[in-house]
């Protein structure tokens, strides 16, 4: 058999008036309406309520909270280690297609049936508006399950060109042994399906801790899986504090890999963690990780200044500068600065309205939670003491929500601290160069920041753009050309950076599945 041919899913626009549009306020009425919701930990196939309960705060509206979910204490994270491996030998002895059917049921779940509901869970607990929560949790997690079921296939195509006569040389992709641990993010509902669904995908069993953040969309892409048909026990659901669910399932000696995207910090950590624990395993785990970025924009004297001012305000502030791949760092020639880029820069981003996701006028909304309200406005506090000047927005209001206002520093230092460090908020950092110093930028973007993760060059002259995407060799894992560092679309760009951004292993793309995988060549003789 062959798996159907597949494709992108086709956004939806939700125009005013349109029946989408209608049916995403019904589904978001009502869960609003219903919430607070209760969410179990799932072992097993079974909802346990460990009666150690936190909330994951709704935040635009931070007195009330999405729901409350039922942290998983020892014996919990225990059951679901053991389970899993009790269930492995079944889900690994499933013939391919069959579990192929079961993420691809899943797919045409999300896409269809609660396509609505997923979104209107992603707007609701992670402050994503309609838009933003369309490409997420409805085009790139089905994107996600229908292009890793072709990945796949493929992947298991791969066979060794040549037999000797008389023989018959093949390769098995087997699962790991042991299971796979999954910790997924809150900005990102389909990071939190791909980061269990990718392994299990081919073959693995998997624990999977989500971000307390985005507790519910990812209980419901539990639900979706389960629906579809995935046995009991492949996937273990252990919402809690992380890092004690994490660190419990990183003693295991059954512990055989990590799939991980959230701070470089934490991944580090969990890195030297797993480093000291080397001899309690029966193998060397895979580590799979994506984490920070400090995106840049570099901006030619030969640009189309509308589109690259246009593509520089989407890139920084759609979800609020709450991707990985957002931009935050600007660097604009000059010339282009002074004739036109600052003036439509401002202007357009003082048309940006900030408000809820209920809000469809709304191009912004809230930061996640305290922390990030917290840390964003004392960057922005650190860019002024460092002689930063703020040229639009700057404030912050967090008496009901998380808001904060689009915001642009412009500075003379280069190498002050908002260039150089992750801020995940609405904040660009602007530098502008003299046009004669085109080589010495160059420079100065490839050693500024540790990332290298996402970036973009505006240009018409076709020497600047290739000189930039040499030069820049190692600064970014994607680039663009004229258009914005975000957006990376499955199966179109494989996604991931290297250096201080992660393992570069790709999401999206086949290359993720050969880290689940350790193969076993046999030959035989006839
Ligand atoms: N893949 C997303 C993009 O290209 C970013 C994912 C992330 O934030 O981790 O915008």
């Amino acid at each position: 058999f062959r798996v159907p041919d597949i494709s992108n899913e086709p956004m939806r626009t939700y125009a005013p008036g349109s029946p989408e549009r209608q049916a995403l306020q019904a589904a978001y009425t009502q869960m609003e309406q219903e919430l607070p919701f209760e969410v179990p930990c799932i072992v097993n196939g079974k909802r346990i309520k460990t009666g150690k309960t936190a909330k994951q705060p709704i935040p635009f509206d931070h007195a009330k909270h999405l729901c409350t979910y039922h942290e998983a204490d020892q014996a919990t994270v225990q059951n679901a280690i053991e389970g899993a491996l009790a269930a492995k030998a079944e889900w690994e002895a499933m013939p391919w297609n069959d579990r192929a059917a079961i993420f691809l049921k899943a797919a045409d779940l999300v896409s269809g049936k609660y396509r609505y509901k997923l979104l209107a869970a992603t707007m609701l607990g992670q402050g994503k508006n309609a838009w933003q929560a369309e490409i997420d949790a409805a085009a790139e997690l089905s994107d996600f399950f229908r292009f890793g079921v072709k990945y796949v296939e493929e992947l298991y195509a791969q066979q060794p060109p040549k037999n000797s006569s008389g023989s018959w040389n093949r390769v098995e992709y087997r699962p790991l042994e042991g299971f796979v641990l999954a910790v997924s993010p809150f900005n990102f509902t389909a990071i939190g399906g791909n980061l269990p669904g990718a392994p299990a995908l081919v073959g693995n069993v998997v624990v999977w801790k989500p971000s307390p953040m985005a507790t519910y969309s990812n209980y419901l892409i539990y639900q979706i899986l389960e629906e579809a048909g995935l046995p009991a026990g492949v996937l273990q659901f252990v919402p809690g504090n992380p890092p004690e669910v994490v660190g419990q399932a990183i003693d295991s000696p059954h512990f055989a890999a990590l799939h991980f995207t959230g701070s470089t910090a934490v991944f580090k950590k969990l890195w030297k963690d797993i480093a000291g624990n080397l001899d309690k395993y029966k193998g060397y785990p895979r580590i799979v990780g994506e984490t920070g970025g400090k995106n840049f924009h570099l901006v030619h004297e030969s640009a189309d200044i509308k589109n690259a001012v246009h593509q520089a305000v989407r890139g920084a502030f759609e979800y609020q500068g709450q991707k990985c791949s957002a931009l935050s760092r600007l660097y604009v020639s000059s010339s282009v600065w002074s004739s036109g880029f600052k003036d439509q820069l401002l202007q357009e981003i003082s048309k940006i309205k900030v408000g809820p996701p209920s809000d469809f006028t709304a191009f912004m909304g809230p930061v996640i939670g305290k922390p990030a309200f917290d840390k964003i406005t004392g960057y922005i506090q650190k860019a002024k003491e460092a002689g930063g000047e703020i040229l639009i927005g700057g404030t912050g209001d967090d008496s009901k929500g998380y808001f904060v206002q689009p915001t642009v520093i412009l500075s003379k230092d280069p190498k002050s601290v908002t260039f150089v460090e992750e801020i995940f908020g609405p904040v660009l950092s602007v530098y502008v160069y003299d046009d004669a110093k085109y080589d010495e930028t160059l420079e100065l973007i490839d050693t500024t920041s540790a990332y290298g993760l996402t970036g973009a060059i505006f240009a018409n002259d076709r020497k600047a753009l290739l000189k930039a995407t040499n030069r820049l060799r190692h600064a970014a894992g994607n680039v663009y050309y004229n258009e914005k560092c975000t957006g990376a679309v499955v199966g179109q760009q494989p996604f991931g950076g290297a250096r201080a951004s992660g393992t570069n292993d790709k999401a999206g793309s086949i290359s993720i599945f050969y880290r689940f995988v350790s193969a076993r060549s046999i030959k035989e003789n006839f």
